[in-house]
């Protein structure tokens, strides 16, 4: 069976994408089962840029065929960001908690119509020679006043998809599949792994 392994320690992202390649049988590892990789510095300024690097690198540490997702949240009131800098957006030792904190203090008082935003995620494939092609997705929502639910992770609790009304805190995975900026790059990735396989495996 062929391994297809994730350049991140992320357990939300990992879950989210093993579950979505489960049907093609494909081996999903992540750098949990990977100790001792290289640290990526993620230093570019675009998603897409930040998700090739993280292929390239530990695909030519590993010479494994290797998956680097960047995503991230734009607010519209705050300019695009947090952005790129999602996960550090509150500092150096930001979690999921001050994260959504400091959101929250910069949306305070921005009205319900203001709050637009949108989750983004690239995905790129790279085997050990080189970043074979990059897809992304988007999915648009509004962010919350206060947090809603316990699924998800990052800033789900805070994220309303408008066709619910409701957070993705407090919908299932199940839903956010169906939806989400990952899930949509996922299945253009999909597609871009089947092409490589059947010209690799070919050649
Ligand atoms: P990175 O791609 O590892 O640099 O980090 C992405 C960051 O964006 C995560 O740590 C979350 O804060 C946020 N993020 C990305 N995708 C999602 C999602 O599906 N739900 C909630 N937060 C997300």
């Amino acid at each position: 069976m062929k391994e297809l392994l994730i350049a991140t320690k992320n357990k939300g992202k990992v879950r989210e994408i093993a579950d979505l390649l489960l049907p093609t049988g494909i081996q999903v590892t992540s750098l949990l089962d990977h100790p001792g990789m290289p640290d990526i510095v993620e230093d570019g300024t675009t998603f897409r840029a930040n998700a090739a690097k993280k292929a390239v690198v530990i695909a030519q540490h590993t010479g494994l065929l290797v998956m680097g997702e960047d995503s991230g949240l734009e607010v519209d009131a705050l300019g695009g960001r947090p952005g790129v800098y999602s996960a550090r957006y509150s500092g150096e030792h930001a979690t999921d908690e001050t994260n959504n904190d400091l959101l929250l203090k910069e949306l305070q008082g921005v009205p319900q119509e203001k709050r637009t935003a949108r989750y983004r995620s690239a995905i790129a494939l790279a085997d050990k020679d080189a970043c074979v092609d990059v897809v992304d997705g988007s999915c648009e929502g509004i962010i919350a006043t206060e947090r809603r639910g316990t699924h998800g992770f990052g800033y789900d609790p805070l994220f309303i998809v408008p066709s619910y009304q409701k957070t993705f805190g407090e919908l299932d995975l199940a839903v956010k599949q169906t939806m989400s900026h990952r899930a949509q790059a996922l299945r253009k990735f999909l597609k871009l792994l089947e092409n490589y396989l059947v010209r690799t495996e070919k050649g």
